[in-house]
């Protein structure tokens, strides 16, 4: 099979949403009206990001899901995407496998591919993704890293740590109850992008960006970029863990410091954290209802520049802060 076949067959689909698509030189997209475009990468290498024997179809999901991700924080509606791939050999069942994952969340997110680049060489993912953030005003309405003041709440989305506990787990280093791994998993390997929440959250959230990284390093892009600091209680925290609330969980099983890092360092999560004024909290629940999607206040931002960590009696954590300093 040549790379034309490949491409004909894995990656062209009728375009609906975009003028032109898989094909010619280039792609066509009909930005709507009175729309900023949103455009970000995301890259994926073999043994870096995932490991060599790792299930295509749900790899074919995160290549996009993290693309995704990046959209949803910014508060923008996907449009379409462009794939560069770079495989060791046209395997067809890994093909098939491949694009069945990527165009099923495709196709939830009405995300269109629309071209890409293709050549032989060491398995490497990259999508771009294209979406839309409405103007108002004159003003775009795209959720920035910058807009967090004193006094704003800090929440994240959905569950935090999960991923990282199966990572721990697949690498050996901790061992888990087999229903309670193949959840952590999927959370590994098929992560949730919240677009429906980043554009609830236009108009609400002051700053807003997703988790890749882990909480605590991911948090500080959005204080430095606000010029601000913040106080996070790590008993809220805890309970983000799912595992925590799986019916094979048993106390003991992990240990707290573990589960910490795993919630606060763990990289992997792609939910969003935001931060929203005291006065929007109604509005961000009525977002996080609208949009499905669970969110939890963790904390609080402040003048004093600087990341800390309280217990649930508002203790300040000064140690444990330093020993996570070098997980972020
Ligand atoms: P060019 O040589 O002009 O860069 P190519 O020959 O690489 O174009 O690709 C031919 C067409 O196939 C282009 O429209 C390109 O966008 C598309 N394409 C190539 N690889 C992929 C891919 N992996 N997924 C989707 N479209 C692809
Ligand atoms: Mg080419």
């Amino acid at each position: 099979m040549g790379e034309f076949d490949l491409i004909e067959r894995y990656f062209k689909r009728p375009a609906t949403r975009a003028a032109l698509g898989v094909g010619d030189d280039c792609a066509l997209l009909r930005p709507t009206p009175g729309t900023q475009l949103a455009i970000s990468s995301d890259m994926l290498v073999e043994n870096r990001h995932f490991f060599a024997d790792v299930d295509p179809a749900t790899l074919g999901h995160k290549a996009l899901a993290v693309n995704l991700s990046d959209l949803a924080a910014c508060g923008a509606a996907p449009l379409a995407f462009t794939l560069a791939l770079a495989l060791p050999r046209a395997d067809e069942a890994w093909l098939a496998a491949f694009s069945s994952g990527l165009f099923a969340l495709a196709d939830a997110h009405g995300c269109e591919l629309i071209g890409g680049d293709t050549t032989q060489g060491p398995l490497n993912i990259c999508i771009t993704v294209f979406g839309e953030v409405p103007v108002l005003n004159g003003k775009s309405q795209a959720l920035l890293r910058s807009g967090a003041r004193p006094g704003d709440d800090v929440y994240v989305s959905g569950t935090l740590g999960d991923a990282r506990l199966a990572l721990d787990a697949l690498r050996g280093a901790l061992t888990l109850p087999p229903a309670l791994l193949a959840q952590a998993r999927r959370r590994l390997e098929q992560p949730t992008p919240r677009v429906a929440l980043g554009q609830a959250l236009r108009g609400v959230a002051t700053a807003a960006l997703d988790l890749s990284d882990g909480l605590l390093g991911d948090l500080q892009h959005i204080l430095k970029a606000s010029g601000v600091g913040a106080t996070l209680d790590t008993s809220v925290a805890l309970g983000l863990l799912a595992a925590r609330r799986h019916a094979d969980w048993a106390p003991g099983l992990i240990p707290v410091e573990k589960q910490l890092e795993c919630v606060l360092a763990g990289g992997d999560d792609y939910e969003l954290a935001f931060t929203a004024p005291p006065s929007a909290r109604d509005a961000v629940q009525a977002a996080a209802r609208q949009s499905a999607t669970p969110v939890t206040r963790i904390g609080r931002i402040e003048l004093e520049p600087g990341l800390r960590l309280v217990d649930a009696q508002g203790q300040r954590l000064s140690g444990q802060f330093s020993s996570f300093d070098h997980f972020a």
